[in-house]
Order: structure tokens, then sequence, then C-alpha cells
């Protein structure tokens, strides 16, 4: 279990278990592009919810059924595939399995609907990205409106000047932009006034410490005002009961999505009735 990866006279240890699991890594890394060609990758839907408790769009998440390790995690295999120079083909691929399911999706709404993707900091150096979009929406006659994409600020800034011009573009078209995690990364807020964003969406880790940590609620509540002046809306992720969604509620948050309402599920799994969401224990 001895390496010289660290160059010349510098020796690691491995334990079996790095072996093992950079074996997986590789395992990963090099079944990617077969695992799109096989239909490995499945999207997974997890409905977002207004204060209302209706349903207002969905975030489209993905795994990846993998035929020797079964369900994989995206936290697992996306940072592969940014490494690999893969992502942007999963990115397609989900791109395009989205708008297929669009006309599906869409019933789940009760008023305006959109559905989430995500992007990777990798998917904006490509300046393909933005026709491939723009083709398949007119090849799937997907209204731009319906979509929303989704971007960490980390990925966002590390490459300004691209982000901008890419997501001004996705503006323009009709498609709403949402900052993702936000509040985790960058210490700096003075870019907020500088790009073109529709949503800021509040990281999980400030939700679930609503309940514990009298800081986390001043946190949460300082986000969603900021968001507010600026004109922006804000979605909070991964709300799991219903102290957490009162709290953001109360605190002027716009939309909610976490397990309390559903698990990010297989699109046949999505529920039938779009008031299921307004179940009277929720409100
Ligand atoms: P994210 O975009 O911040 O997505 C939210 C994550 O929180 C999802 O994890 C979701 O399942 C989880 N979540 C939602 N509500 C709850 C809750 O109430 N409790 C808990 N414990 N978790 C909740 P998931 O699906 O494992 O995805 C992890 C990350 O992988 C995503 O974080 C996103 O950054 C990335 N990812 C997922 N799909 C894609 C994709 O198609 N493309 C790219 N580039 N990244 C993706
Ligand atoms: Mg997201
Ligand atoms: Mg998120
Ligand atoms: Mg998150």
């Amino acid at each position: 279990y001895r390496s010289k990866a660290r160059g010349r006279g510098s020796y690691t240890l491995f334990t079996p278990d790095m072996v093992e699991s950079h074996k997986r890594k590789l395992h990963l890394a090099n079944g990617i592009e077969q695992g799109i060609a096989n239909d490995e990758f499945v999207v997974y839907y997890q409905v977002k919810v207004n204060n209302d408790g209706n349903v207002i769009g969905v975030e489209a998440l993905i795994r990846w059924q993998h035929p020797e390790f079964g369900l994989v995690m995206p936290n697992e295999f996306i940072p592969i595939a940014e490494q690999g120079g893969k992502i942007t083909a999963i990115t397609r691929w989900v791109i395009n399995r989205v708008c297929i399911d669009m006309p599906e999706l869409r019933r789940w709404a009760v008023g305006a609907f959109r559905a989430s993707i995500n992007l990777s900091g990798h998917d904006l150096r490509s300046n393909q990205l933005f026709d491939y979009i723009y083709n398949t929406f007119t090849l799937y006659d997907v209204n731009p409106e319906n979509i929303e994409f989704e971007v960490t600020e980390s990925a966002y800034l590390e490459n300004f000047t691209l982000s901008n011009k890419f997501f001004r573009r996705i503006g323009n078209m009709g498609c709403a932009i949402a900052l993702d995690d936000f509040g985790t990364g960058y210490s700096s807020l003075s870019y907020l006034t500088q790009i073109n964003i529709d949503t800021l969406k509040v990281d999980r880790q400030f939700v679930s410490e609503i309940q514990s940590s009298e800081r986390s609620r001043l946190v949460t509540g300082a986000i969603i005002d900021l968001a507010k002046r600026l004109s922006l809306s804000v979605c909070a992720e991964g709300i799991e009961n219903l102290e957490q969604w009162q709290y953001l509620k109360e605190h002027g948050c716009d939309n909610v999505q976490g397990f309390m309402f559903s698990k990010p599920v297989p699109i046949d799994a999505l529920v039938t009735s779009p008031s299921h969401y307004k179940a009277e224990e929720f409100i």
C-alpha cells in the first residue's frame, strides 16, 4: 500500500479502505459516458411549495443507478464528473430529461410552475451550453418560463464575467436563476449587486439549526431580509418539520422544499393530488 504519488522520496501510506474508495472512484469516473449511453442515470424530483402549501415547482436531482454499486448519490459522483471533464455531458442529459418530463411535471402545479436544474461551475465555461439549452427547449416545445437554473455562489463567482454573460442570456430567454446554498460560500456580499438572479436559496444547514441555535435563526432571518431588500424571492431547502416552516414563513420566506413535504422521488412517484401538500396537519 505504498505509493510514490507525492513525488520522489515522499511516500504516502494507503489503508485498504483508501484503496477501495480509490478503486470505486476510478470505476465511477470511467463509467460516466457509458452510464449516459446505457440510461443508468435517473432524475428524481423534489417538490417546492409556497406558503399556502401549493406546488410551485420541482427541483431535478440526479442519481446514478449503477449496475454494480446500486443507487449512487450526486454528492459522490458530481465532483468526480467535474474532475474528469464529464459534468457537461451529465448536465445536458438532465436538461434533456427535464424537458421530456415537462408536460407531466406541470400537472402538479396549481399556478405558475418551474422545474429547477442544477448547474455546475464547469458548465458555465462552455460556450455551447446556451445553444444546447435553447435547442432542447425548441425541440420539446418547452417554455423557458417553466425552467429555473440553480447555481452555487462559489460556482457563479469562479468565473464572474462568464457567469454574468451566460445568466444574462438565460434570464433574457425567460428562465429564472437561483443562487443555491446561499451563505455557505464566499463571505463578500458586494457581488450581489452585480449579478442577475431572481432567487436566493437558504442552505439546509441554516434550516436544520433553526430550532437549536439562536444564531442560526438570526442568520436565516437576515438572509431572508437581505433577499427581500434586493427584491429577490427566497426559497429555503431542507425543511423537515412544522416549526422550521413556521419560522421561515414568519420571516418572509416565499417557498420551501424538504422531507416534510416530500423526499426527491422518481417522476412516477410524485403524488397524484396537487392539493396533497395542503394537508391539514401542515397548515
Ligand atoms: P442541492 O442542489 O443543494 O440539493 C438539495 C439537497 O438536499 C438534495 O440532495 C436533497 O435531496 C437534499 N434535501 C432536500 N430536502 C431535504 C431535507 O429535508 N432533509 C435532508 N437531510 N436533505 C434534504 P441530493 O439529491 O443528494 O443532491 C446533493 C447535491 O448534488 C445537490 O445539492 C446539488 O448540489 C448536486 N446535484 C444534484 N443533482 C445535480 C445535477 O443534476 N447537476 C449538478 N451539477 N449537481 C447536482
Ligand atoms: Mg439545488
Ligand atoms: Mg441547495
Ligand atoms: Mg444544499
